[in-house]
Parts: structure tokens; C-alpha cells; sequence
């Protein structure tokens, strides 16, 4: 098995992509942006879209792709990243979520359009989202989250509830009792979107500066001195520019200042050998749909276009001091509980090998609510915080990004995410302890969950709605 090796979606592209060329030097710019991931590169790809005339420069600390945006687990899913109570209490109440909702579910599309227009082949198919209940706990939830959605005014055609057949007409996971199927969904092979994005960027004019990181993003002038722009300081020279963009998501821990501002969540995956024509026949899933479970521990899946389960979940979940992994080497513990998870659910893919196991970080808030931030006073900006839903929200975010950055009002702009601030993570070792914490408390309730006996099913559910009140996770 390998592992880390950043991740198997990087091998199965051929490798890493040939390093582009570090900052030459100093330099003057009118954007740039800082990290090469899906966020950085939208906005570079949007905006130098909407301004061609701008000088825009990405400086990537390793590669365009080297983080969360070439490991995930390739759901370009429509996913809220954060919590409609708590976006509803901005301007836009909650008719500003319903449209940021609805933004979420367009851009599912807006992704797949630009891979057609920019001829990335990403393995792109909209296949929807299946969630699956295989305990009667998970059953009540998924009850619960159906009643919600219904109260909130979402039909069928947004989330559908599925009995048992209909969730084994898709995809035949051992053991379940329900689902929940959602159409804004799509499955990619996340490092050929990243690296297309990256492409269709600098087909735009956009420079990409490799193994470029930056140590301190800076205002150029005194406090208040509004057009002054910022500066982006490497061991290169520093980059001046009238619009500085923080796109870091779960490395900002390491820039200064923020430590404590967006935490460093691991998330860990597996992909097995490619299954036998036998084992498909007996799971399904010919629509590429992305799934996931109920679990408070909850894994996500989805059927690679060369015919492997990549699965992936929480495992080890933080590293003390927002540390972050090296090469997206993931320790055995992870991989056997995801193996474990992996053969209870596919019976059929039991005996199948696994081929890659990795890990990477994306960037928690502390009020589980990504942002897009941008001051035009100072020029600086940043985007983030999608709490693992950030691969259409990225999209999203990068549109909004270059409307604020070129000055447009635009009904991006106006999306309760824009300017959304959330409080700081505590100091360590109270982070480290509490998510630790957590975890723990949503692994036992997972396990107690899953036993015959009544009392401990309740005494499962009850652990876990104590740990939901402490960390402020929405559902
Ligand atoms: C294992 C895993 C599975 C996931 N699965 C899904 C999923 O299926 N669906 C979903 O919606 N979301 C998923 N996510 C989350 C999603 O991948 C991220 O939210 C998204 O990719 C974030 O993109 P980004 O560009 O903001 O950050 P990243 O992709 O992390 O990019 C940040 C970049 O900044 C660079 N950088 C950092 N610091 C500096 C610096 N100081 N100077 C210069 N460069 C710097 C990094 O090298 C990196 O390339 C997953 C995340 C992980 C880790």
C-alpha cells in the first residue's frame, strides 16, 4: 500500500505535475494571491476573466494542487458550509441563505460548464449525493434532517427520502435502512480539476509561482491608509500589490497572526484496487453518485472513474499546534478503521486491496461558517472555512472573490458569507483537548449507536448530542 505521496488521485494523473518556476524577485502586481488551491485559482481564473488587463500573480507554497484541493474526496457537492441559523442572523436574514443555497446548487454546474469549456477532464458526472442510515440511530436523523428540510421548504427535488430498495437501486451498502438523495451533486478526480483549473488560469495571463511560500501577508501603508495596497513577503523578495488574497484554508494556521483563526481538521482517505466486473455487479452505483453515511463519525465515498472506492473519514482528527501532515502520510490506526468501514458496508469489495491511503487538512472556523472577506481599503481579502464541503463552495467563494476585488456589486456579493466573521479557536492545549475531545465522544456514540441493547443505543445518542452542543457542528 502506498501512503501518502500527497495523495492517490496525484498518482493516478501521471505524478506530480512539472514544477513551475519560484518567484524571480521582487515584483509588483496589481493581485496576489496567496496558495494554489481550488479558492486561489478560481479567483484567479474569474478575475482575470472579468479584468483581463490585471497583473495576477498565485504564489504556492509547494504546487498548484499540494493541498486539500489534490486530495479530497471529489464531491463537488452543494453542501451549506456552515449553519443557516447562524448566516440568517446577517442583513440578508434568511432569504440570504435560501440564495446562497441556491448559489451553492448552480455552482455544481458552473464547475462541470467550465471543465466543458476548458476541456478538463476531470471525470465530471453529476450523479447527485446519497447519504445512507444503517442504524436505526442514523434512521431517526435522517427523519429528523428530512422533516427540517421540508419545514425550511426544500422538496423532492432537492432532497428526496429513499427506502431501503431505492437506496439499493443505486448503490448497495450493507445494511441500510434509508437515504437521502440530493441531484446537486457531482463526482471529480479532484488533482486533473485542480491541475485544469491551474491551466485555463495562466491561459488567462495568470502567473503561477511554485515552492513559493509566502511567510507574512502585510498592509503596505499605516493603518487606515486606504489604496495602499499590501505586500506578500517570501524569500524571494516581497510582492506588492494593490489586492492581497489569503486562499490558505487549512495551512493558515502557520501565517502570522493567525494561528488560532481557521483550524487544521485532517481528513483521512483509502482507495482500494480497482474491483472485479463480479464485485459491481453485486454494489451498483453506476451513477456515480457521491455518498456518504450518518454516522456522527460519518464517511464519504465515491466510485472512481477506473472503478476503485475511494473512502475517506475523520481518523486521527487534529494535530497539537495546528500542526499539518507531512506528504499526506496517514498513520495504520486510520487506515484500519477505514478498511473496517470500507468491508462493512461493501461486502462485496472485502477481500479488495488497498491501494493508497493519505490525508490532508481543510480549515474549520470556529463557528463551523466559511467566509469570503474582502477590504477594499486595504486591499486585503481571504476566503475559506468549509469545514470539508469546500469544493464547489471554493467556486463559489473565487466568483465572489473577483466581483469584490474588481469593485462589482454583484448578487454574489451580497451572500451572507461575505464578511461573515467567526470567533477564534481557544488557545492550545484547550483546542487540541476538545476536538480530541469530540471525536472521541462521536466515535463511542457511533459504537453504542450500534448495539442491540435499547439502553445503549440512548445512551449513544445522548453522548452525541452533548458533543453537537459543545462544538457547535451544524446539522
Ligand atoms: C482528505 C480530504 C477530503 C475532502 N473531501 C472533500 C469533498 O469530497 N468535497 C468537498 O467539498 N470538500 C472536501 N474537502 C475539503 C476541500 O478539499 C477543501 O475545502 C478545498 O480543497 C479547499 O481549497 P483551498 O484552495 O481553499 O485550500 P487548499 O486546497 O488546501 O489550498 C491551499 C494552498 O495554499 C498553499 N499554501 C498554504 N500556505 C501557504 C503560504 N504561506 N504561502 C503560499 N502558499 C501556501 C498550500 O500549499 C495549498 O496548495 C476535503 C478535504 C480533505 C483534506
Amino acid at each position: 500500500m502506498r501512503n501518502g505521496e500527497v495523495s492517490y488521485w496525484w498518482q493516478a494523473f501521471g505524478g506530480f505535475p512539472p514544477r513551475r518556476a519560484s518567484l524571480p524577485g521582487p515584483l509588483e502586481a496589481d493581485v496576489a494571491i496567496v496558495g494554489g488551491g481550488y479558492t486561489g485559482l478560481w479567483t484567479a481564473y474569474y478575475l482575470a476573466g472579468l479584468r483581463p488587463s490585471l497583473r495576477i500573480v498565485v504564489l504556492e507554497a509547494a504546487f498548484a494542487g499540494y493541498g486539500a484541493s489534490g486530495r479530497n474526496g471529489g464531491w463537488v457537492t452543494s453542501e451549506l458550509p456552515g449553519s443557516r441559523a447562524r448566516y440568517a442572523r446577517g442583513p440578508g436574514g434568511v432569504a440570504g441563505v435560501r440564495a446562497l443555497e441556491a448559489e451553492l446548487r448552480s455552482t455544481v454546474d458552473e464547475v462541470g460548464r467550465v471543465c466543458e469549456a476548458e476541456s478538463i477532464d476531470c471525470d465530471f458526472v453529476k450523479g447527485g449525493r446519497l447519504s445512507v442510515a444503517t442504524t436505526a440511530s442514523q434512521l431517526d436523523r435522517l427523519r429528523e434532517s428530512v422533516a427540517a428540510i421540508r419545514e425550511w421548504g426544500d422538496g423532492d427535488d432537492v432532497y428526496e427520502f429513499l427506502s431501503p430498495a431505492a437506496v439499493r437501486a443505486r448503490v448497495n451498502v450493507a445494511g441500510a435502512l434509508a437515504g437521502l438523495y440530493a441531484p446537486a451533486s457531482a463526482r471529480i478526480q479532484p488533482a486533473a480539476l485542480v491541475a485544469g483549473i491551474a491551466a485555463a488560469a495562466e491561459r488567462r495571463g495568470v502567473d503561477i509561482y511554485e515552492a513559493t511560500p509566502v511567510s507574512a501577508i502585510e498592509p503596505c501603508g499605516p493603518p487606515g491608509s486606504a489604496g495602499a495596497g499590501a505586500v506578500a513577503r517570501t524569500k524571494f523578495g516581497d510582492v506588492r500589490a494593490r489586492s492581497v488574497l489569503r486562499c490558505t484554508e487549512g495551512y493558515t494556521a502557520a501565517l502570522p497572526g493567525l494561528r488560532r483563526a481557521l483550524l487544521p481538521m485532517n481528513s483521512h482517505m483509502i482507495v482500494t484496487e480497482p474491483l472485479s466486473p463480479q464485485a459491481w455487479e453485486e454494489i451498483g452505483w453506476n451513477g456515480a453518485e457521491t455518498l456518504a453515511d450518518e454516522a456522527h463519525a460519518y464517511m464519504y465515498a465515491q466510485r472512481t472513474a477506473d472503478g476503485r472506492i475511494a473512502l475517506g473519514g475523520r481518523g486521527v482528527p487534529y494535530r497539537y499546534g495546528s500542526a499539518v501532515d507531512h506528504l499526506g502520510q496517514t498513520d495504520q490506526a486510520t487506515v484500519a478503521a477505514l478498511t473496517g468501514v470500507l468491508r462493512r458496508l461493501f461486502p462485496a469489495a472485502a477481500s479488495a486491496k488497498i491501494a493508497h491511503a493519505w490525508c490532508g487538512v481543510l480549515g474549520v472556523p470556529r463557528d463551523w461558517c466559511a467566509s469570503v472577506t474582502y477590504h477594499a481599503a486595504s486591499g486585503m481579502g481571504w476566503a475559506g472555512g468549509y469545514t470539508g464541503h469546500g469544493v464547489a463552495a471554493a467556486n463559489l467563494a473565487g466568483r465572489t472573490l473577483a466581483d469584490l476585488v474588481a469593485g462589482e456589486r454583484s448578487p454574489l456579493t451580497a451572500l451572507p458569507w461575505v464578511g461573515h466573521r467567526s470567533r477564534t479557536w481557544e488557545p492550545e492545549p484547550a483546542r487540541w483537548t476538545g476536538v480530541h475531545g469530540l471525536y472521541a465522544l462521536y466515535r463511542l456514540a457511533d459504537r453504542l449507536e450500534s448495539e442491540p441493547a435499547d439502553s445503549r443505543v440512548r445512551l449513544g445518542e445522548a453522548l452525541a448530542r452533548v458533543g453537537d452542543a459543545i462544538s457547535g457542528i451544524p446539522h
